[in-house]
Formats: C-alpha cells, structure tokens, sequence
C-alpha cells in the first residue's frame, strides 16, 4: 500500500472517539475544515520526504485536529502580556485602563444609559455633556469636545476652523506620526492650505508674522512626538506663538500628541509640558489623545476657548467621528481619577509604570522571579539584569527609564524559538531579544500576568 492510500480518510476519522468529542463541542464545519487542514498537512509531508510514521497515529492526527479547532476558534482580539518595556506601545492596545473604571463600563455596556437624554429637563441631551465640564475643570480650558482619536480631533479642527484658507506650520512640526498619520496629508483632507515657515531645524517668530496674510485662519503647532532635533536648534514657544496669533486676530492651535495632565518631571519625566501649561499659555485650540500619557481609551480630546471650539461642535463632520459609549465611559472613569493626583498614579497603570522607580522594579523582579521559578522545571533559567525601557507613544523618544529585566533561557532553544514560542501561547507572552537572550522588561508586566508568564515558561520544556 502506497504512504498516500494509507493516509485515513475523512469517513474514518470522523468515527474516532477523540473527534466524535470533538463534533460534541463544535459546529461540524469546522471540525471537517479542522480534519481536512491536517489531512492536507500530511499529505504535502508525505510529498516532502519527511514524513514520519507517527504522523499516521490515530493519537497525533487527533492531537493535531484538536489544536487546530482551537486555533480557528480563538479569538482575533485576545489579551497579550507586554514584555517589551514599551509604557504606551500602540500595536499592543497602549494604555491599560484602570480597574476603577470597570463598575462604570460594565453599566454603560450592558444597559441603557443618559448618552443623550438630559435627566433634568426630559429632553434629548449631547454626549459629550457627560465629559466636558470635567476636562475644563482639569485643564482650565473654556470649552471641550471629544471624538474617536486625536488624528480626528486634528482633522476635525482643520476642517471646521481652516478649510478653504491656510494653516501656518513650522517646517519642523510637519511629522508624520506611525499609521500613516501625516500633517500635511491631514491639513490637505481637512481642505486646509499648508503654508510651510522656517526650516526643519530652526523657525523663527519673524517666520510666522512674515507669512500672515488676510487668508490666514490658523497658526498650527505640532508636537514633534516620536523623534527631536537636537543641536543648532529654534522653535517658537507656544507663548510666543499665542502673542503673534494676537497681534494678528489670528487664533492659534497646537497638536500636542500625547496629553499629559500630570508634571511628570519629578520622576525624572522631563520636557513634556502639560495640558494645563498650554491652555495657561493662550492656545487657543489644543488637541491630544485620549490613550497615550492619559492612561485612558482611544479618544481625540480637544479642549480650547469657547469660541473656537464652538464651529467643531456644529461641524457635520462630528458626526462621523463621535466617540462611542464604551469610550465615553471610560474615558469618564479615567479623567475623574485626576481629580486626586495621588489616586492618578497609583491607580492609572501607564502612570504607574512610567513612574515606578529602579527599585521599586527591581523589587517586584526579585518576586516575579521567584514565582516563576518554583513553577518552572530545572532547564529553563531566568535571571535578572539592568535595563532600560521607553515610554512608547510618541513621548519622550529619548528618555530611558532605567529597569529591570528578566532574561529567559532554556537548554536547547535558541532566543529566537523562544520567542516564537511564547508569542504562540494562547494568552501570548511577548518580550525583546538583546545581545541573543530573550527578555522580558517588568516594567510594563501586570500583576494578573504572572500565572501566564509562568505557564509559558513551564511549556518551554515540553
Ligand atoms: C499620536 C499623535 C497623533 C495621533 O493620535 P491618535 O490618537 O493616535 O489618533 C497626532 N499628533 C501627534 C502629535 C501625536 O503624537
């Protein structure tokens, strides 16, 4: 009998005990589709010259049927762990939100809710009542206003405020933030004209005033984020930028990423300034988001003077950008948590790891390590070493945060298979690879982590 005739059909195997249990948990579809994937893996195993008898075990076709079932019912969305030291990192999701907000969420998301009913007068009410006297309240602004993300809160802005005339932007804020979130690009959707001053690493307020024109509507300025220009550098300060908008009746807007309501510079997080410190300063239009520095969902927040923030709440382009309820909700919790600077850090987790100190980490190391060691069989081996991680999210893109690390090593796996690894279990453990060990920064490791970090490492010896 030729290797291909002995490979068992799909008839047979559908009568095995193993995938009759199968067939009891899950549609028959995806069973066979389960059945005929690993058939299909067999036989181009057999067309390789690689095949392995055991292959064409009752129990190993079972076993690989099983895993993949489960592998085309899991879900797309799952949880991961964050070993990588990145605080905001955009790919996994950035800011965790805190378990405070969680009563809030769960009765907004499984009933009803005031999203837009006023309880006082009996009539349709706005959605974004429900935040905005807390952002005044916490920024000193006038006015506030939120939609899905920040890069919306630009082009809402833009288009309500600029379309048709032109938006002054130093040569050096015209950055391009990663997902293709581009100023000039946004400017353009927006219906605005980019009118380009100063270079890219020196712009004066001369600049700016020479290029005022009566079809001037904005002078925009743009947080450089994700990288600095250092050296022979000028920018103009967003008083001095305020000061000439005045001069000209012209209003003044800054992007200013990623929103931080808290002066971080205590903890050694320098050189961002604050929400508050840009409204103080006069802008009268400032926008961030909701999940980088804030700790809270994906949101576009801007937050400004009543009259410039006024032509955004009529624009026809909110619409298209509204923030949802389960955002609203959160984002609700998390602000509200601000009203108590101490209750913020110790209970926003961006807050928390970005300012947890080389002690405290070093602290929480030694005891991760030592519950993930009794755990783990002999052959996998972890140990501890200095580091530094990075705050992520296009803020502070040369500060490092000194850390701990834990690098992970198994006999017989290479850093890379331990990688891949990892990152195939069913909650994912992801980490970094330096100088060829695989490591994982406790920095940014949440506490109901553990049992997940330790059940990946016990499967390395498997
Ligand atoms: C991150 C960032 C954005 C985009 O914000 P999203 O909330 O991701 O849409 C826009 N501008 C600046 C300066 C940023 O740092």
């Amino acid at each position: 009998m030729t290797l291909f005739a002995r490979i068992p059909k799909v008839d047979r195997i559908l009568e095995w005990d193993g995938i009759k249990a199968l067939l009891g948990l899950h549609p028959r579809p995806t069973v066979l589709n389960a059945v005929r994937t690993v058939l299909d893996s067999i036989r181009s195993s057999a067309r390789s010259g690689l095949f392995r008898e055991e292959e064409l075990h009752e129990s190993s076709i079972t076993a690989r049927i099983e895993s993949e079932v489960a592998r085309a019912t899991a879900f797309s969305l799952r949880r991961v762990v964050n070993g990588t030291g990145v605080v905001i990192h955009t790919n996994l999701g950035r800011s965790p939100l805190s378990k405070l907000v969680k009563p809030l969420l769960d009765e907004i998301a499984f009933g009803y809710s005031n999203l837009e009913f006023d309880l006082e007068k009996g009539e349709r009410g706005s959605r974004y009542s429900h935040v905005e006297q807390l952002l005044c309240e916490l920024t000193g602004a006038e006015a506030a206003l939120v939609v899905n993300n920040n890069a919306a809160a630009v082009l809402l802005a833009l288009s309500a405020l600029a379309a048709g005339k032109e938006v002054i932007v130093s040569r050096g804020e015209l950055v391009e933030i990663g997902g293709s979130f581009r100023i000039p690009d946004v400017m353009s959707q927006g219906g605005a004209i980019l009118r380009e001053v100063g270079t890219t690493n020196r712009t004066h307020p001369r600049d700016y005033r020479q290029a005022i024109t009566p079809e001037t509507a904005l002078l925009l300025k743009v947080h450089s984020s994700n990288f600095a220009v250092i050296g022979f550098t000028a920018e103009v300060a967003a008083t001095e930028l305020v000061a000439i908008g005045r001069e000209h009746s012209v209003p003044v807007m800054a992007d200013i990423g990623s929103g931080c309501l808290l002066d971080l510079s205590r903890f050694g997080i320098r050189g961002e300034p604050t929400v508050q410190e840009f409204v103080q300063a006069g802008i009268d239009i400032i926008t961030f988001s909701g999940d980088k520095l804030l700790g809270g969902p994906q949101a576009g927040i801007i937050v400004g003077r009543k009259e410039c923030v006024a032509p955004l709440k009529r624009h026809p382009l909110l619409r298209a950008l509204r923030i949802d309820k389960l955002t609203l909700a959160s984002l609700e919790g998390t602000l509200r948590l601000y009203r108590d600077e101490r209750q913020a850090l110790a209970e926003i987790p961006t807050l928390r790891m970005l300012t947890a100190s080389a002690d405290e980490l070093a602290a929480r190391a030694r005891s991760i390590a030592r519950r993930v060691r009794r755990a783990s069989p002999p052959a996998i081996r972890l140990t501890l070493t200095n580091g530094i991680s990075q705050v992520g999210g296009g803020a502070y893109p040369l500060l490092e945060l000194a850390t701990t690390l834990m690098a992970v090593e198994a006999d017989g796996i290479s850093s890379q298979e331990i990688e891949i690894r990892l990152r195939g279990m069913e909650v994912p453990v992801t980490g970094r690879i330096h100088k060829g060990r695989f490591l994982l920064d406790v920095r940014t490791l949440l506490d109901d982590d553990i049992p997940f970090i330790a059940a990946a490492l016990r499967s390395l010896a498997d």
